[in-house]
């Protein structure tokens, strides 16, 4: 009976396919630029991930590389995949052709020395798409730069050899409580893309940062994911790195 009753608590919905990711940067870009997500949050981010044995994708930008080498190598060490959040996180639509190109070689050069980087996201998800060509001749065949809830996405031309896609829910959503989120979660579509930051999971309550990047930040936040994880598991999702060829190898015999 009991489990009629759990299984009847849960809507039937198809599978989903659902991206965790991680934006690896200072501290909430462009209020704070300290490091205190990489050197408090990070190693519990990573705690969950692996207790969860979650794939993830973590896009780094190049400052946080050079900064915490030993950290990016843990990562791709735990099987995770490495993706480019540009060097500087400065936005990419405020960027001559020249300079976003020396952002993403840039940085591709410096992450490609901890493992393959075939994905790219841009700071602040604003990614001009006249810079898309700049990124399929560097090797990168995914962009997640674009998210579902903003109003003002321009149309999607797209570029041939890119595959697009866009973030689901603002991370600071994902942080509200229990009973406003999971509606929430229940009426995101297929595919689900998250996004979180490791400075999120620590606590900056009482930051001089706006409203949204500080509540509920530190042991809520985690608290927060892992509920959000169980919550798509127990709906049957499938758990996928942003790169496909990087899941086949992974899981080829
Ligand atoms: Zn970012």
């Amino acid at each position: 009976m009991a489990r009629r009753l759990t299984a009847m608590a849960v809507p039937l919905e198809p599978r989903a396919d659902v991206y965790v990711t991680v934006d690896v940067e200072p501290d909430c870009p462009p209020y704070l630029w300290t490091w205190r997500g990489m050197e408090e949050g990070m190693p519990r981010l990573l705690e969950l991930i692996d207790a969860e044995a979650l794939p993830a994708t973590f896009f780094v930008t190049g400052a946080t590389a050079e900064r915490y080498p030993q950290t990016i190598r843990e990562i791709a060490a735990r099987g995770h995949e490495i993706g480019c959040h540009g060097y500087s996180h400065a936005a990419f639509d405020t960027f001559s052709e020249d300079e976003a190109r020396r952002e993403i070689v840039g940085t591709n050069r410096i992450l490609r020395g901890f493992a393959p980087v075939r994905s790219f996201r841009a700071p602040y998800l604003r990614f001009p798409e006249r810079f898309l060509p700049l990124l399929a001749a560097d090797g990168i065949a995914n962009d997640a730069s674009r998210a579902r809830y903003k109003r003002k996405e321009p149309a999607n031309p797209g570029f041939p050899g890119i595959r697009r896609l866009s973030a689901s829910i603002p991370t600071s959503l994902m942080r509200l409580p229990a009973l406003i989120r999971t509606p929430l979660l229940s009426a995101l579509r297929d595919p689900v893309v998250l996004f979180v930051h490791p400075w999120e999971f620590v606590d900056l309550t009482r930051a001089s940062i706006p409203f949204d990047c500080r509540f509920r930040t530190g042991q809520p936040a985690l608290d927060d994911l892992r509920a959000t994880i169980a919550f798509f598991r127990r709906r049957g999702a499938r758990f996928r790195y942003v790169d496909p060829e990087r899941e086949a190898a992974a899981t080829s015999p």
